[in-house]
């Protein structure tokens, strides 16, 4: 592979090579990361590319849109199958970039939002004064309850009676519990105010039909395609006819130009591979390797965020511990293993240094990883918690990660 690349710039080929030792020697328990398949890696690397296309299919700003609108049309009418949705935007360059257009779409700066606060599980986009979600709208954090440490919507009610949003948006980069979709729309109903869910992190969950679907009650629906979906990195927005015209116009020209077709045509690649059965069976086990992975660490005596999980995602608290986030992060990459520090709940630490570690399973149930290889993971896990310190131990848990690696392996083309 590569082997132009190679020759004509080694410098750059040699951090391809490093990142694809890393991806294929360590075990990826960040949350938002996956590994896509052959055939979205080969689309995104073509010579779609090249290609300049504002505009929509069939109504583009330049010639020679014919294949590139074929492929296009594809990912609008496999994203509208696989979600149910009455209209697909497949253009938006992130997930951000997508609740961008919905924001600009629906809102006028100064407009009031109420979204899940980022310290407690929402993201950036959802309104963080850093944001431009924050600088031009009206943010109404909402928190989790402080002792189940899920969603409360009492209080949610209670806010919105008193600030009437003009919008409530829902969803999280790191909530592991059930969102009751049905019951926000109840909320945004009671100041008509309206309703758009995140599913950036749940999608291929939702997808497979094994976490609930806000779609029957939002106005727009958010996502990202490179996370449990395990596409090509991109956005996507989902709504209801009504809304479809006034987001496109706002997607391009409103704040996008050309959109990146390569990625586009991958994400028909991606929502094709969703649709069939074995993606279902994927997303199962995905399910099945978070809940044994969350239940093995308890075991150890590490205390999970609400308690548990109903998705792919959690987050472990590691004060029982007395390890930091960011120590736990430095000590598990020394390890072999990749995660993310991340604030839980009322965090006493600064969000840099942090109380938790957000763990995932979707990248090494591509692997092909099962229960059994998820309680070697939480053992591997607690052994380098406990020898933070202690170099040659750790570099022991990074051979017997190696050795788990090459039993699942994951892009052997790509190492020659
Ligand atoms: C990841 C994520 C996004 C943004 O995705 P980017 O593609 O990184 O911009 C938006 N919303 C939520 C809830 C996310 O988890």
């Amino acid at each position: 592979m590569y082997k132009n690349l190679k020759s004509q710039d080694p410098s750059v080929y040699k951090s391809i090579l490093g990142e694809t030792r890393r991806q294929v020697w360590t075990l990826e328990l960040i949350a938002s990361e996956n590994y896509t398949s052959e055939a979205v890696l080969e689309t995104q690397g073509s010579v779609l590319t090249n290609k300049y296309a504002e505009g929509y299919p069939g109504k583009r700003y330049y010639g020679g849109c014919r294949f590139v609108d074929e492929a296009e049309n594809l990912a609008i009418e496999r994203a509208k199958k696989l979600f149910g949705a009455e209209h697909a935007n497949v253009q938006p360059h992130s997930g951000t970039q997508a609740n961008i257009t919905v924001y600009l779409s629906l809102l006028k700066p100064g407009d009031a939002i109420l979204g899940l606060n980022l310290a407690h599980g929402g993201h950036l986009s959802h309104g963080h004064p850093l944001n431009f979600s924050g600088k031009f709208f009206q943010v109404i954090p909402l928190n989790v309850h402080p002792d189940t440490e899920t969603i409360n919507y009492e209080e949610a009610e209670s806010l919105v009676e008193q600030h009437k949003p003009k919008l409530i948006l829902m969803g999280a980069s790191n909530y592991s519990r059930i969102f009751d979709w049905e019951r926000f729309k109840k909320i945004a109903d009671r100041v008509g105010a309206y309703y758009v869910a995140d599913i950036a992190h749940y999608a291929g969950l939702i997808a497979a039909g094994l976490y609930p679907s806000p779609l029957p009650w939002t106005d727009c629906t958010t996502s990202t395609t490179h996370k449990t979906l395990r596409g090509p990195r991109g956005g996507l927005i989902l709504c209801k006819t009504a809304h479809a015209a006034a987001v496109d116009k706002t997607n391009f020209p409103g704040n996008q130009g050309g959109p990146l077709m390569h990625v586009i045509a991958a994400k028909a690649v991606c929502f094709g591979e969703a649709l069939k059965p074995a993606f279902k069976k994927y997303q199962t086990q995905v399910l099945k390797n978070s809940r044994c992975l969350a239940k093995a660490l308890q075991d150890k005596g590490l205390r999970i965020v609400s308690g548990g999980t109903d998705c792919h995602l959690f987050s472990v608290d590691l004060r029982s511990v007395n390890v930091t986030g960011k120590e736990a992060e430095e000590t598990l990459d020394k390890a072999g293993i990749t995660v993310n520090k991340n604030a839980i709940p009322y965090d006493p630490q600064k969000p840099f240094i942090a109380s938790g570690i957000r763990i995932g399973t979707p990248a090494v149930t591509t692997r092909g990883m099962r229960e059994k290889e998820m309680g070697l993971i939480a053992e591997l896990i607690t052994d380098a918690l406990g020898h933070r310190t202690e170099d040659r131990i750790l570099k022991g848990i990074t051979t017997q990660v190696k050795s788990l690696c090459r039993k699942f392996p994951i892009y052997p083309a790509h190492l020659t």
